[in-house]
């Protein structure tokens, strides 16, 4: 990053995570001049303290679990401890490696980046370091932090956030894990697998309860018999310090005490201060407002990522700076669909979604309009080698399209891809039983489900 003494540009780009680095990208690609603003490393939160530590995370557990589950596969060996400096290493390693890869990407002519913190002074103007950046147009992607709650004060030791407890230099004995959304399961999982005691709190009546109900009652039972704790529809009342930890009282008066508290209860948009509302852009809780174009209204200004209120995810941020940046170099790209975006969930087992869960699909077309088929992985012959359990969950319109698609169970992140391609490409139950599914794999689980939705089931057990 360096810094160049201001200029006019086709964008100026205030913030180089997902959404943002990728606008420039696809910018660039178009011939449009960038100006790219970062106040911290290209890459930002996915990058450095999200999506890919995490899931080098989580890859390290499952070895872990691999090794002492060994013996159920015939293979002899032992799990003598985790060396969680080397942990690290491995860990660091993928993200500065990803991170060489993208600081190359954006040495573009097309690209002018510029170091430091930016603040919105005009309709078309960020500021930095005293220099003023204009642009045709500007894009808002600054992102998002860790939320606590009040009265829960962070200290990074004993009670920390996601970013903190990427950086724990050993496995703590016990944590409780405030949150049973998609990065509090997913720590969870980790800690769990890495030999920690680990209980959830989650004030919701379930975890991952923005997920199909089945989904997050088969997470339940699989959590159970992992023996990670968890306590749900239980509201956090307080933190204190005991001698060597924490102990947190919750709803009703229960305590539960542990080495570490980790606060995973959501993430807040980065917009304070930053000069937004005194431009007129419209704001609601932090977040900024857009139209489905992601125009905010005030000039050629448009907000891309997780300040932009829905699915806070690195790929609809990709998505999203991609589509921005085609809208500007005028395009008309087609409007990004929310409920077309995959979810993964990449705990212990995975959780994959696309579209309405069935909850939302009956609230949405009427509940006698609906039908549902459970694929359990009991009837799929690859789950039955990696010794996995639960299932491909379908939802569709009576008579029509499918309209969602649930998984859980292991490596059911990459079934993702043809669920998606189902999804959007609104296929029926029929188009897709006539595809031929690779077998023994995962993703013939989803083959088999749309088998048995269409009348024709093969290996199917309910
Ligand atoms: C623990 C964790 C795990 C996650 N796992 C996944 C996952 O597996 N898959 C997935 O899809 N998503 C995951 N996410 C979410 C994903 O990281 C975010 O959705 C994504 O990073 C959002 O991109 P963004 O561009 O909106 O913001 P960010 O990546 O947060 O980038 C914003 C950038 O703006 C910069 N910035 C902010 N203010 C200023 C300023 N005033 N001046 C200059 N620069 C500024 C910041 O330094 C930062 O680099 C995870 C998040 C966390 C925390």
């Amino acid at each position: 990053m360096s810094q160049p003494n201001g200029g006019t540009f086709d964008i100026v780009i205030l913030g180089a995570g997902s959404g943002g680095y990728a606008a420039a990208l696809r910018a660039a690609e178009l011939d449009l001049s960038v100006a790219l603003i970062d106040k911290a490393e290209l890459g930002g939160t996915c990058l450095h303290r999200g999506c890919v530590p995490t899931k080098a995370m989580l890859h390290a557990a499952e070895i872990a679990d691999q090794t002492r589950e060994a013996e159920q596969f015939g293979i002899k060996a032992e799990l003598l401890g985790i060396d969680m400096a080397a942990v690290n290493s491995y860990k660091d390693g993928v993200v500065s490696r990803l991170y060489k890869g993208l600081q190359g990407l954006l040495k573009n002519p097309k690209i002018t980046l510029v170091a430091g913190e930016g603040k919105l002074v005009g309709k078309d103007t960020v500021e930095v370091n005293g220099q003023r950046y204009t642009g045709r147009n500007v894009i808002l992607a600054s992102g998002s932090y860790s939320r606590s709650l009040p009265g829960l004060e962070v200290d990074g030791k004993r009670v920390l956030t996601s970013e903190h407890a990427l950086k724990l230099d050993r496995v703590p004995t016990s944590a409780i894990v405030l949150g049973g959304g998609v990065i509090g399961v997913e720590f969870a999982s980790v800690w769990k697998s890495l030999g920690a005691d680990v209980t959830i709190i989650e004030a919701l009546p379930r975890l991952v309860a923005l997920e199909d109900e089945d989904v997050s009652k088969q997470l339940e039972r699989a959590f159970r018999k992992r023996k990670i704790n968890f306590k749900v529809g239980k509201p956090f009342e307080k933190v204190e310090k005991t001698e060597n930890g924490v102990r947190v009282t919750i709803a009703g008066g229960e305590t539960v005490e542990a080495e570490i508290l980790l606060v995973a209860v959501g993430r807040g948009p980065t917009t304070a201060n930053l000069g937004y509302e005194q431009q007129g852009v419209k704001m609601e809780r932090g977040f900024v407002l857009t139209d489905e174009r992601l125009r905010t209204g005030v000039g050629n200004i448009f907000a891309v990522g997780d300040i932009v209120p829905g699915l806070q995810l690195a790929h609809r941020g990709f998505a999203q700076g991609i589509f921005v940046a085609e809208e500007i170099a005028g395009l008309r790209p087609a409007v990004i669909d929310e409920t077309g975006i995959p979810r993964v969930t990449y705990c212990d087992p995975e959780i994959a979604s696309m579209g309405l869960t069935e909850a939302k699909a009956k609230e949405k077309y009427g509940a006698d309009k609906i039908e549902t088929y459970n694929y359990n992985l009991g009837g799929n012959g690859k789950s039955q080698i990696l010794k996995t359990q639960g299932f491909v969950k379908l939802v569709r319109e009576k008579d029509g399209p499918v309209v969602g698609l649930h998984m859980i169970g292991a490596r059911m992140s990459e079934q993702v891809g043809e669920a998606q391609l189902i999804y959007n490409w609104e296929a029926f139950p029929a188009d897709v039983a006539s595809l031929v599914h690779a077998h023994p794999t995962q993703n013939e689980a989803l083959g088999e489900a749309f088998l048995a939705l269409a009348g024709k089931p093969l290996h199917s057990h309910s």
